[in-house]
Formats: structure tokens, sequence, C-alpha cells
């Protein structure tokens, strides 16, 4: 099954549920079906860039901008100890300018501290220079997501301005850096894209697997009104095959890389209300609660529909944690919840 042309098939199949089953096992035997929460700080929606499927695009001028207060995020971290998630993942608009970078560094290292050095710490800000990656994993984060949005060039430049600011090679670049630096690397894939077919998504997998990522996060591309790509809206699967595909990407992942961590995002679950449980029972083992104050959530709009108000609240996670381990998932309170791929290939 490690060839591209098993992996075809596999995309083609129409029943989903032979796949599923065969990632329930092998999450089973090597993840011990625990699934990890870390908690989800949007911490500011200005954005430097402009891709073109992406609500928070520069060229977006509809939309609010915002940067979340430093104590904003510290009550986060405070929620996330709280909560006893263990772990915490700040996502960002793209930004490289010092003032941004120090705000970062800052955060990292307060949230540290506060904790104890109990709070893991997760960014997804974007591509940065190494001695900035340098500095925030100096400051105590010590993973990083990264996706590369499409391995395939072409699709790429498709989805992207073709400029110097938006460069496939730059953004490979990235990974590669981040892996140099020892953080544990996280990249992934958006599925359903126009212009995206199954051979694609196929070398998308293989490219996981060249690389030996340590995590993934997949999701559906779901369309944003106020973006260049929407007027191909008409190229896009169904949200019902996007789900599924999204699905068998997901199981095809697990058996692929059996001890990697694969998030369970939300656009799931604009898609479908249970779909985050969904991608869990297809293999993933990572959620992420949004924690961002209720007054930013629909500043970060990169896709229409994302849920906001009210998601996550104490109700929503109380219910989200029964039916995790309900399916069969030990919810791994207190811990990291490190990639074993990571730390298996450092041993
Ligand atoms: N600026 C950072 C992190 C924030 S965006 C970065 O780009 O890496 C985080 C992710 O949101 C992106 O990697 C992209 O895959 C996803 N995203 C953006 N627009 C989307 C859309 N319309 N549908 C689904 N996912 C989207
Ligand atoms: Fe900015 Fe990230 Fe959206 Fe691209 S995907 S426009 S870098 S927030």
């Amino acid at each position: 099954m490690n060839t591209r042309e098993d992996i075809i098939e596999l995309l083609n199949l129409s029943s989903i549920q032979p796949l599923v089953d065969e990632a329930a096992r092998v999450k089973g035997e090597y993840t011990s079906n625990k699934v990890f929460f870390r908690g989800l700080m949007e911490y500011s929606n200005i954005c430097s860039k402009n891709c073109l499927y992406c609500g928070l695009g520069c060229g977006n001028s509809d939309v609010g901008r915002y940067t979340a207060t430093h104590d904003e995020v510290m009550e986060a971290a405070r929620i996330v100890l709280a909560n006893n998630y263990a772990s915490m993942v700040i996502q960002s608009g793209e930004r490289s300018d010092r003032d941004f970078v120090k705000s970062i560094t800052r955060l990292v290292g307060d949230i540290k501290e506060m904790s104890s050095g109990r709070i893991g710490i997760t960014l997804s800000c974007g591509e940065q220079s190494r001695e900035t990656y340098k500095e925030w994993f100096d400051a105590g984060a010590h993973r990083y997501l990264l996706r590369i949005e499409s391995s395939n060039e072409e699709l790429y430049y498709k989805i992207h301005p073709n400029n110097a600011a938006h460069s496939f090679k730059n953004r490979l670049d990235a990974l590669y850096t981040l892996r140099g630096l020892n953080y544990q690397v996280g990249t992934g894939v958006m599925i359903g894209l126009p212009f995206q077919t199954v051979e694609i998504l196929a070398n998308d997998l293989m490219f996981f697997k060249n690389f030996d990522v340590d995590m993934v996060g997949i999701g559906p591309y779901i369309e944003h009104h106020n973006t260049p790509l929407y007027a191909y809206r008409n190229l896009i699967p169904s949200k019902e095959e996007r789900l599924k595909m999204t699905l068998k990407m997901i199981a095809i992942l697990r058996i692929m890389m059996k001890d990697i961590n694969i998030a369970a995002t939300t656009a799931m679950q604009t898609l479908d209300p249970n779909g985050r449980e969904m991608a869990l029972q297809a293999g993933a083992n990572v959620v992420m609660p949004n924690l961002t104050p209720l007054k930013y959530r629909e500043g970060y709009a990169i896709y229409d529909n994302k849920p906001s108000l009210n998601e996550d609240a104490e109700e929503t996670k109380a219910k989200l944690e029964k039916k995790i381990s309900d399916d069969g998932n030990v919810i791994g309170f207190g811990e990291w919840g490190d990639s074993i791929h990571f730390k298996r290939k450092q041993r």
C-alpha cells in the first residue's frame, strides 16, 4: 500500500468503512487510542500575505483586524491549565516585523514561566526566517505547524499569487529549517481544492511520508466569499465528497504513518457537526478546542461558516470529551502528547 498506485486505488474506493476500520486498528495498536487536546489561540488576523483561498488575506478589506492582548493569551493559557490540556497552539496571520516576532517570543516565555513548563507550545505563525524560528524555539516552543497547502507546485501557484511572498520553494525550505532546529514539524494540505485531483492527493500523502513528518493537519477546503478562489467554487466537490475524501486521506495516512499525530480539524466540523469525531474514528488523535476570546472569533473567519460563537464553551467541551471517550479513546489529560514518531526518531 505504499506505492502511489495503491494509494490512488484506495482514494477511489466508494466505501470508506474498510479503510476506517483498518486505521482504527492501527491507531489502537500504535497510539493506544490516546487523544490529545490543544487549546487553540487565534492570536491575530493581521496578515501580510494574500493566499487566494483564505479570508484573512491582506486583499480582504472587509475584515476588521485584531491582535489579542498579552493578557488575553495568558488567560487562554490559564484555561489550558484549568482544563488539564497541557498543550496550546498559538496561530496567527503571517507577519515578520520585529514587533510581532518579539510579541510571540514574549508570550511563549511567559506561558512557560506561568505554567512552570507544564504547557507544551505549538506555533503556527507562517513562514519566518531561521533566526525567528530559533528565537521562538529557544523561548520554549517545540512544535510547529506549517501546511504545504499542496505538495503540487502547479496547484500551489493556482491557489497563491505567483510572487516572492508566496514562493513554493520558500515554504518547503521553511519546513526543512524547522526540522533542522529540532522542532516537531507538522504540515498538511487542504482537500477539495479546485483543480485538485486524486493523483495530486496521493502525491500529498507520499510527500508527508517522504518528508517523514511528525504531525499532520489535513482538512477540507471551504470557500470564502471574499477571496479570489471563490470564483472557482463551481469546480469543487460537494460537501459530502470533501468530507469523505478527507476521512479517506486521514485513514490512509494513519495506516502509512502509524505513530504520527493527526489533527481532527475544525474545518471538518464545518462540513458536519460530528466531523471532528468522525476524523478521530478514521485515525486522527489530536483535537484543538478553540480558546480564542469570543469577540475575536468573527475576525478569524478563514472560510465561510466557520464555527464561532459559543463553540467549545464549557458545556460543548464536556459533551465533546464524553463523545470522544464513548468512542473508545482515552483523553491524554495532563500530557503534552508529543508525536510518538518524533520521539522514536530521536532515539
Ligand atoms: N498564517 C498561517 C497560519 C494561519 S492559516 C499559515 O498560513 O500557515 C492556517 C491554515 O488555515 C492554513 O494553513 C490553511 O491550510 C487553512 N485555511 C486557510 N483558508 C482556508 C479555507 N478557505 N478552507 C480551509 N482551510 C483554510
Ligand atoms: Fe495569511 Fe495564513 Fe491566510 Fe495565507 S493562509 S492569507 S498566510 S492567514
